[in-house]
């Protein structure tokens, strides 16, 4: 089996920039993008809406769209795409070894960019009627909530914009949020105050999501100053709480950071095993932009490539 000068797994704009670099630099990189880690090929960006804050795209664009555009251009310089998801990796000698499906492949260097995916409240029911009145994406599952009442969970810059977002389709959308501040930016806050179908439940929490056995019918909440519990009657239940890194593949090979993000060597990609690099939301917690994620993606291929020259 020929040995690949660079395997870039994910498919979101870090490992699409990635693959562009790579393959202009003729690396010939090959990349997976996965069925399941990281939710869908496309990342993160496939559940979004408009993207507005994309440099040189002043008018916005979707979210899908964008991605066709990245890949499509990573396509354009010959970057050949497995659509497979990646399930065991061994980087403990080199050529590094990338397992997808029952096939193995080999490459001098590794780029990571298995992004990040949205976190669970972790409360009974949530689980058992997630597709059925729960989810953790507007985008996808907001059409089917049209005239109904809605609720959702966070206070954040997400937990706004899918609030503003799903008032296009809901009756009424009541954000619950377990302190009595917000932690979304300014404007995300000010948009999402001023949006007359949106109210707020402050210092509330969800204890536990009600159903009939077959979708949800309510919420169990608990006001946190006033220790009252109360059942809520709601149609549907968006969990928009933050993300985790798609990082289960590489406990115990490089080295994660306390909350499971791949700690990189400040200034680079470089992770802690020589010759893997990584670049996205998968290393970053802080920034989780399409704009910093293509960003790290491009420094990742450029480390690569500089890297792979080093060792000849
Ligand atoms: P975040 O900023 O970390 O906010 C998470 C929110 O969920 C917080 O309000 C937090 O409450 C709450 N929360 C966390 N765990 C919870 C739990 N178990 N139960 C109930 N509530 C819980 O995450 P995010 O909103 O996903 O944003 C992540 C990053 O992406 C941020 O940097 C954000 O600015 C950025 N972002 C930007 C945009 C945009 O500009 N268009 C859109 C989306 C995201 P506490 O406040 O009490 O901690």
């Amino acid at each position: 089996m020929s040995v690949e000068q660079v395997i870039i797994i994910g498919s979101g704009p870090a490992g699409y920039t990635a693959a562009v670099y790579a393959a202009r630099a003729d690396m010939k990189p090959l990349l997976f993008e996965g069925q399941r880690l990281g939710g869908q090929p496309g990342g993160q960006l496939m559940l979004t809406t408009e993207v507005e804050n994309y440099p040189g795209f002043p008018e916005g664009l979707m979210g899908p769209e964008m991605m066709e555009k990245f890949k499509a251009q990573a396509v354009r310089f010959g970057t050949r795409i497995i659509s497979e998801d990646v399930t065991e990796v061994n980087f403990g000698s080199r050529p590094f070894k990338v397992k997808a499906g029952s096939t193995e492949y080999v490459a001098s260097s590794v780029i990571i960019c298995t992004g990040a995916q949205a976190t669970w409240i972790g409360v009974p029911g949530e689980e058992q009627y997630q597709g059925h009145g729960v989810s953790a994406c507007a985008t996808c599952d907001g059409f089917f909530f049209r005239d109904k009442e809605i609720l959702v969970v966070g206070g954040g810059d997400s937990a706004m914009e899918e609030a503003n977002f799903l008032t296009k389709f809901a009756k009424k959308v009541t954000v619950v949020h377990r302190r009595d501040t917000l932690r979304a930016s300014k404007i995300m806050q000010e948009r999402a105050m001023k949006n007359p179908k949106i109210g707020f439940l402050w210092n509330t929490e969800v204890r536990e999501v009600l159903g009939d056995g077959t979708r949800l019918t309510g919420v169990r909440v608990f006001n946190n100053q006033t220790n009252e519990e109360r059942d809520l009657v709601t149609e549907g239940l968006f969990v928009a709480i933050g993300h985790k890194p798609n990082t289960e593949l590489f406990k115990g090979v490089i080295d994660l950071d306390q909350k499971g993000y791949i700690v990189t060597k400040p200034g680079s990609t470089a992770t802690s095993v020589e010759g893997v690099f990584a670049g996205g939301d998968v290393a970053d917690h802080r920034y989780r932009q399409a704009v910093t994620a293509a960003g790290t993606g491009c420094m990742a291929a450029l480390d690569a490539e500089r890297w792979l020259e080093s060792q000849e």
